[in-house]
């Protein structure tokens, strides 16, 4: 970075700083500490933590009115088929920090296909996505997280910048980390839409809001704009 790019990147994130605590400015290091393709965790200083939820075929309005009145920032890994039949329902969510991206286009295990299977799955999604968002997904979550070699190769072949699996999780009424520790700054939480959906993310906003962390913006932290100007981290209120 530039020592004139530095500096502007400095002033901005004072000017950021001093507004209450909605603003959250990502640490400018965070691209470069997040450097792997393949991600099940963000490294960051920052006390947040990312919500993701995958496949997309149960929105209850429960849920529609949970996300928009918390404000809460959703990584989505949405299947072509739930894009299909539910965007119009799915779509009610988007707000800023609020991203539809890459699940695959049938929801088949990465390590069972081909290379050339893996890329036509992947790169078609991509257009399902862009189709309805009309935005270019940049994260792809393999389903079940199976994933190999070729995965990386077909990710990259289709423009994805980081494949995002996760180390918490989360349904029916049980959170579950990995490591069995509990939830940490830069853990990636993965819930998926089912009727449970509602609940679950209320007692995972409960937990992280107990433990002082907030959700953040996926794409805030590994796919930063080079200038960050706009904000997506909020702060849970009752
Ligand atoms: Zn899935």
């Amino acid at each position: 970075m530039t020592r004139r790019r530095f500096s502007a990147v400095l002033a901005l994130s004072a000017g950021l700083l001093a507004l209450p605590s909605l603003v959250n400015v990502p640490a400018v290091y965070a691209k470069s500490a997040n450097k792997s393709f393949i991600v099940n965790r963000v490294q960051t200083k920052d006390p947040v933590v990312f919500i993701t939820i995958d496949d997309g075929s149960v929105i209850t309005d429960g849920l529609v009115k949970l996300l928009l009145s918390k404000k809460i920032p959703v990584t989505n890994f949405v299947l072509s088929e739930a894009l299909k039949t539910h965007w119009k329902a799915l779509h009610r969510i988007q707000r800023p920090g609020t991203s539809f991206e890459n699940h695959s286009e049938t929801h088949r295990l990465m390590s069972s296909l081909s290379l050339k299977e893996q890329t036509s799955e992947i790169c078609r999604a991509n257009g399902h996505v862009r189709g309805n968002y009309k935005k270019v997904p940049v994260f792809f979550r393999p389903p079940g997280g199976s994933h190999n070699s070729n995965t990386v190769i077909a990710a990259k072949k289709c423009g994805i910048k980081k494949i995002v699996l996760w180390n918490v999780e989360a349904d029916q009424g049980k959170i579950v980390k990995s490591s069995g520790n509990s939830i940490q700054r830069g853990d990636i939480i993965l819930l998926h839409y089912l009727n449970s959906l509602e609940s679950s993310l209320k007692l995972v906003l409960a937990e992280i809001k107990r433990l002082g962390l907030r959700p953040a913006s996926l794409r805030d932290y590994l796919d930063p704009a080079p200038v960050v100007a706009t904000t997506t981290t909020t702060t849970l209120s009752q």
